[in-house]
């Protein structure tokens, strides 16, 4: 399972793709990828990723912000609805995830009850509509991601996005791994370095409970009370 974003000029769905690539010795069985430009598109399916290769042949998507993912099912068989990234409809929020969300039932009950509907069986999400109403109160995706992961439990690595934000991918980590990739007037988040190493060698390794806001020209990492987090660079030496 991976993750992978980018935000810049050039066309996301190239590097997101490549990025999918490095990433497939993680293991998956399904791969998706959503991009904006002037609205949310998306495109997942079930299986490999020459899978996916083909679906966006037959029917390009286009965008300089964007996130893509390998599935391992864990909850929700693997099939196109189960993949990810999973959307809340009315926001144009959409989302992609490794973990497991252990109180999905609870948090997907109270949804329900306040009207939201889940077109897939995955933990996942639950994430998304969870972020959805919080963003219809706050009108900000970061306080939005922040207060839904505070009810959430589990493990997770989130690369989110939304139409009304199209300039920011919003990263947050808990017990699964995420890097932030650092470009010039670009940058990245994956699951691990081989996916970006093509495009930076410089990176931040995103620990538990912190939140990356990520954008074309900046990166500012913090912890859940938005307290702003200094470190240094990580220049990665290796090569793949
Ligand atoms: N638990 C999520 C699902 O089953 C994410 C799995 C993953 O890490 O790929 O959809």
């Amino acid at each position: 399972c991976g993750i992978v974003g980018y935000i810049g000029n050039q066309a996301a769905v190239p590097i997101l793709m490549d990025g999918l690539r490095s990433l497939e010795y993680r293991g998956y069985d399904s791969a998706g990828v959503a991009v904006y430009d002037q609205a949310v598109e998306m495109i997942k399916v079930k299986g490999r990723l020459v899978n996916l290769e083909e679906r966006l042949l037959a029917t390009p998507i286009q965008g300089s912000v964007g996130i893509g993912h390998t599935r391992w099912a864990t909850h929700g068989a693997p099939s196109d609805v189960n993949s990810h990234p999973h959307r809340d409809e009315e926001t144009d929020i959409v989302l992609v995830h490794n973990g497991i969300i252990e109180n999905y039932l609870s948090l997907k009950a109270e949804l329900m009850e306040e009207g939201y509907v889940f077109a897939s069986e995955t933990d996942t999400e639950v994430a998304v509509h969870l972020i959805a109403s919080y963003y219809r109160e706050t009108k900000d995706l970061l306080d939005a991601v922040l207060l839904a992961i505070d009810r959430i439990q589990g493990s997770y690595a989130f690369g989110v996005f939304c139409k009304d934000e199209p300039d920011t991918i919003i990263a947050a980590r808990k017990d699964s791994p995420l890097v932030v990739g650092l470009g010039t007037g670009e940058n990245f988040i994956a699951s691990d370095i081989p996916a970006i190493l093509k495009h930076t060698r410089d990176v931040y390794f995103l620990e538990d409970g912190e939140v990356a806001v990520v954008r074309k020209n900046s990166v500012q990492l913090m912890d859940n009370l938005k307290k702003p987090i200094e470190r240094p660079v990580f220049h990665v030496t290796w090569d793949i």
